[in-house]
C-alpha cells in the first residue's frame, strides 16, 4: 500500500512529467541544398551524410529534451556540421576564387529578437560561436573580416590557420568552377547571349562578377538549424563557406538576418540554403515568417509558397528548414536534394536527402 505522502509525491511527479510532455519542442537542421544526384552519391557517401545529420540533430534534440534552450540546441547541431568535412561550413568550406576560405554565419534569438552575425572571417573554426558572441557580447549585429577576428580575440577565441578548412574535394570543385568561369569569360558572345550587362566598367574582373553563378554547379552545402524549446522560445542559425569561387569579398545570405536566418517567438524560425543573391533580394527567411505572422498561413504553406513559387519564378535555387510556435516543421527545397533532419518531442529522428527521403 502506498502512503498518502507517497501518493501525493507520485501524482506531483506525474503531473510534472505530463506538463513537460505537453510542451512541444522540436528541431530541424539542414546541410545544404543543390544538385545532389542519386547516381553520383555512393552508398558509403550517403551513409556518411545520414550518420552525420543524425548525430547533429540528436545533439540539438537532447538539449531540448532536457529542458535546454533553443539557442544552445541550434549551436550544438551546427557545431557538429561545421566540424565535419562533408558540409560547406567550417572544415569543408568551399574555396574562394583565390584559393582561400571566407566564412559567414548568423544566429537569431526569437525571444529577444537579438541577433549576431559574422561575414568573411578566415580564421574562426566555428563561426556560429562567434556570431553568438557578437549577439551576446557586442552592441552590434554584424561584424566582418578582420574586425570580426579582432573582436574574437578580445573574447578569448583562438585564430586558426586558414588551411584548417581545406579539403581535396572542395579544391577539385574550385578547379572545375574556375575552368567554367574562364571559358565563359573568354566567350565574347557571353554578354549578348545572356543579356547580362557588365555596366560601364568593362574591366576583366567586372565581367566575371556579372556572371550568374547559377549557370554553374556551385556546390551548395551550407548548414543551419532551427529549434523550439520547451519554454516556447524559437531560434535559428546558419553557417557557410559561401559559394565556390566567390570573389571581391562577396557575402551571401547566410549572415543576413531576414534573408538566410530569422527567428521570432510566436511566429517562426527559418534557416536557408541556396543561391544567396536570390535569398537576399527576396528576403526569404523574413518573407516566410511574415506570411505566418500577417497572413496566418501555416508554416508548411508559407515556406512552400516562398521556395516553390516565388523563388522558382525568380530563378533562385535552394531550400529552408522552418519551424513554428507549435513545433511544426517545414523543409521545402526546389533543388534535386537537400540534406536535412528533423526531430520532434519523443519521436525518432527523420534523416532525409531527396523528396522521397
Ligand atoms: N546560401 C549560401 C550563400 O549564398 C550558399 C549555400 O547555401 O550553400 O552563401
Amino acid at each position: 500500500m502506498l502512503s498518502r505522502t507517497s501518493l501525493l509525491i507520485l501524482s506531483t511527479v506525474m503531473s510534472a512529467s505530463s506538463m513537460a510532455s505537453d510542451r512541444p519542442f522540436s528541431i530541424a537542421i539542414h546541410g545544404g541544398a543543390g544538385t545532389i544526384s542519386k547516381a553520383n552519391l555512393t552508398a558509403e557517401q550517403q551513409q556518411a551524410y545520414r550518420a552525420k545529420l543524425q548525430q547533429a540533430v540528436d545533439a540539438g534534440y537532447d538539449i531540448l529534451a532536457k529542458g535546454g534552450d533553443s539557442l544552445s540546441a541550434v549551436r550544438a547541431s551546427i557545431n557538429i556540421l561545421e566540424n565535419s568535412p562533408l558540409f560547406n561550413a567550417g572544415i569543408g568550406a568551399v574555396y574562394t576564387y583565390d584559393g582561400g576560405h571566407e566564412l559567414d554565419a548568423s544566429i537569431m534569438d526569437g525571444k529577444t529578437m537579438n541577433a549576431g552575425a559574422v561575414a568573411g572571417v578566415k580564421h574562426i573554426k566555428n563561426p556560429i560561436d562567434l556570431a553568438f558572441t557578437v549577439m551576446e557580447k557586442s552592441p552590434h549585429v554584424m561584424l566582418s573580416g578582420q574586425g570580426a577576428e579582432e573582436f574574437a580575440l578580445t573574447q578569448g577565441f583562438q585564430l586558426v590557420p586558414v588551411n584548417t578548412f581545406d579539403t581535396d574535394s572542395r579544391y577539385q570543385q574550385l578547379q572545375s568552377a574556375k575552368e567554367k568561369i574562364q571559358k565563359a569569360e573568354s566567350n565574347s558572345d557571353y554578354q549578348a547571349s545572356t543579356g547580362h550587362s557588365t555596366g560601364v566598367n568593362t574591366h576583366h574582373n567586372y565581367q566575371q562578377s556579372a556572371l550568374d553563378y547559377s549557370e554553374f554547379d556551385y556546390k551548395f552545402g551550407t548548414v543551419g538549424a532551427v529549434a523550439l524549446d520547451q519554454n516556447g522560445n524559437l531560434a535559428a542559425g546558419t553557417s557557410t563557406g559561401g559559394m565556390t569561387a566567390k570573389r571581391f569579398g562577396r557575402i551571401g545570405d547566410s549572415p543576413v538576418i531576414g534573408a538566410g536566418t530569422y527567428a521570432e517567438n510566436g511566429v517562426c524560425a527559418v534557416s536557408a540554403t541556396g543561391h544567396g543573391e536570390y535569398f537576399i533580394r527576396y528576403h526569404v527567411a523574413g518573407d516566410i515568417c511574415a506570411k505566418v505572422k500577417y497572413q496566418k498561413k501555416s508554416i508548411i504553406q508559407a515556406a512552400d509558397e516562398v521556395i516553390n513559387q516565388r523563388l522558382i519564378t525568380a530563378g533562385g535555387t535552394g531550400g529552408v528548414v522552418a519551424i513554428d510556435q507549435r513545433g511544426n516543421i517545414a523543409t521545402p527545397f526546389n533543388t534535386e536534394g537537400m540534406y536535412r533532419a528533423t526531430r520532434k518531442n519523443n519521436e525518432p529522428a527523420q534523416v532525409m536527402i531527396w523528396s522521397d527521403l
